[in-house]
């Protein structure tokens, strides 16, 4: 059977991740052959209904975000008065943290805001707060083979973003206090750029948003739903982090497992499948 260029492109990036992971064994019990047309996929989770526009919060007159102590209660209602990607922007940048002191650039989001898809990491690294943006550093530069081999880009079908707009000390890992407090603005985040599908990279995304009490390598590999004030529920899946994979090769064949679970939702949700 003839390839076109994208299917042979998308083979050799699959190809090529797999030899950059060193995969030495089968995932499958059967050979599968990639160039036979595939069956139809299982069902993915149940795709949102169309939903309605997001309704504007109530207009409570903001004082500057800066004025205020940053409890979770006080976060949750400067969130909510977020209308915009800017104002967002704006409001995190105010807001009075320790971690805004010790970090170099706010670290908002990388990618196309209205592809559909969005994955949540923890928190900025060095590299990413030198540049002010998510996932540039080496576990970003792994993050980027693992989704071109299933044909995301950020720069064309993906946005990514963190719980923590600011890099963490030492990259230490988030306190419950800094989740809690940051919460509030992923969910409005979420509800901006409305995606149809979610992923949540490693542990602290996935306790920050799941609120489950189960880690990371229990929830992982399987959908969940999150509901987003005023977008409804999301599909979203918990996988790991790239940073975890580069400690541990071991965990990247649950990755590649989880990955495709993801292409497999995002066909369906196209059309394609
Ligand atoms: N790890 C994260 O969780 N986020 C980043 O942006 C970079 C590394």
């Amino acid at each position: 059977m003839e390839l076109d260029q994208a299917e042979t492109a998308a083979l050799l990036a699959a190809l090529e991740l797999q030899i950059a992971w060193g995969a030495d064994e089968a995932l499958d019990e059967a050979a599968l052959d990639r160039t036979r047309p595939r069956e139809p996929a299982p069902a993915a989770p149940p795709a949102p209904a169309p939903r309605p526009a997001l309704p504007r919060p109530a207009a409570a007159p903001l004082a500057p975000a800066a004025a205020f102590a940053p409890t979770a209660v006080r976060a949750e209602e400067l969130a909510a008065g977020v209308d915009s990607l800017e104002a967002l922007r704006d409001a995190l940048a105010a807001l009075n943290h320790p971690l805004r002191e010790t970090a170099g650039n706010l670290v908002l989001s990388d990618g196309v805001a209205d592809s559909g898809l969005v994955l949540i990491g923890e928190a900025p690294g060095a590299d990413e707060d030198r540049q002010g943006k998510p996932f540039v550093g080496v576990s970003g530069k792994l993050l980027d083979r693992m989704l071109a081999s299933i044909g995301i880009e950020r720069a064309r079908n993906a946005y990514l973003t963190n719980i923590l707009p600011w890099r963490p000390p030492g990259n230490r890992t988030p306190t419950d206090a800094e989740m809690n407090l940051y919460t509030p603005f992923v969910m409005r985040h979420l509800a901006l750029v409305r995606p149809h599908h979610i992923v949540l990279l490693g542990g602290t995304a996935t306790k920050a948003l799941l609120r489950r009490n189960e880690g990371i390598t229990r929830l992982r590999g399987r959908w969940h739903s999150l509901e987003v004030p005023g977008l409804g529920p999301v599909p979203t899946l918990a996988t790991l982090h790239p940073a975890y994979l580069l400690r541990q090769p071991a965990g990247k064949r649950d990755a590649w497992t989880d990955l495709r679970l993801l292409k497999r939702a995002l066909d369906a949700h196209s059309g394609r499948s």
